[in-house]
């Protein structure tokens, strides 16, 4: 079945997606590097458009889009798309939010292995010449007990990666957590403050929302324990940055990685130098499989959501 549909795609997307939607007859314009001036210009002549983060989709954008029916982001987070105003005007808002997991968890578990075995340190030693073989005492995973906050997909799948490495899991979520998985992986299932006290390693995998907003910081870094390290690869706002700052500094914890910032890229250079930190500019899906993946998920969205719309028309 043939869809005709003029796509604007605003931001590099993987090539899958624009095949399965040309496939489809859908006109596609690919122009990833789009000013907002030429956006506001370009817009009304299009039924869909594509983003990723790079473009902004504003009250202006939307006012401008006067034939848009569908605003699909590749990826995960919509805090570049004005939603509420999408709302307003019936847009369909879709994301790929499935995407990203597998990458994530995998760079949680590369995490924790450079916070325990000091890789990074290791590396930057021995290429100074510095042979520190005795001050690179680790420790490993196995037996480690892994505290997940916030158990959706990111979380689940987190926690079989990290039982195939013989951890222990502890989870905390204020909705069920499926009852099958908790059995396959032989979760722990706490209470937040238990969780804290109790974990080796923290690694917090929360939506951003006014309640979860600066969730980890004092009285939650102070809970932990003095041996055990802190990852971040939700949303940045959920940290309070000074609290974790002073936790670190006064070894109040082992160590942390950061994935997110309050703000980013960032600015928080006291933070991201000190030694027991390790960061990134926010890699969690850039990888190429996630990327390939979440292409083909909205492609596949989109194809679903206007045949809907054919079948309601009829
Ligand atoms: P999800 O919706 O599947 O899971 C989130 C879980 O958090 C849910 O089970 C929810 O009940 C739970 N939760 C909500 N409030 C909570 C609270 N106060 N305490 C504990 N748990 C709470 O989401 P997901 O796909 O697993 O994504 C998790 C996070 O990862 C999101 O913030 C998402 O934006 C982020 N993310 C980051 C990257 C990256 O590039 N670093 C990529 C993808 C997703």
């Amino acid at each position: 079945m043939s869809l005709v549909n003029n796509v604007l795609i605003c931001d590099p997307i993987d090539d899958i997606g624009i095949s399965i939607l040309s496939k489809k007859g859908l006109k596609i314009t690919n122009n990833p590097k789009i000013t907002t001036e030429d956006l506001l210009k370009e817009v009304g002549k299009y039924e869909i458009i594509i983003v990723r983060s790079r473009t902004k989709i504003t009250k202006q954008v939307i006012e401008a889009a006067k034939n848009v029916k569908i605003i699909a982001r590749v990826g995960v987070g919509l805090d570049n798309i004005d939603t509420e105003e999408a709302n307003k005007r019936q847009i369909s808002v879709l994301n790929s939010p499935e995407a990203a997991m597998n990458s994530v968890s995998e760079l949680v578990i590369g995490f924790m292995i450079n916070l325990s075995r000091k890789i990074l340190l290791a590396d930057a030693e021995t290429k100074k010449g510095n042979w520190i073989k005795n001050e690179l005492n680790g420790t490993e995973l196995r037996g480690k007990y892994l505290g997940i906050i916030g158990v959706g997909s990111i979380g689940r799948n987190l926690g079989r990666l990290a039982r195939s490495l013989r951890m222990n899991l502890i989870g905390y979520d204020p909705v069920p957590i499926d009852r099958e998985f908790v059995k396959e992986v032989g979760m722990i299932i706490t209470d937040l403050q238990t969780l804290v006290e109790s974990s080796d390693f923290i690694s917090c995998h929360v939506p951003s929302l006014p309640e979860t907003k600066n969730m980890f910081n004092d009285k939650f870094f102070a809970k932990m324990k003095s041996s055990a390290y802190f990852i971040n690869t939700s949303r940045g706002d959920v940290v309070d940055e000074d609290a974790l700052y002073d936790a670190l500094l006064n070894h109040r914890i082992a160590g942390a990685a950061l994935d997110v910032f309050q703000k980013e890229p960032t600015t928080n250079n006291r933070l991201i130098q000190l030694p027991n930190i390790i960061c990134s500019p926010h890699i969690g899906a850039q990888t190429k499989e996630a990327q390939e993946l979440a292409s083909n998920i909205i492609a596949e969205k989109i194809i679903q959501k206007l045949l809907e719309e054919k079948e309601n028309m009829m």
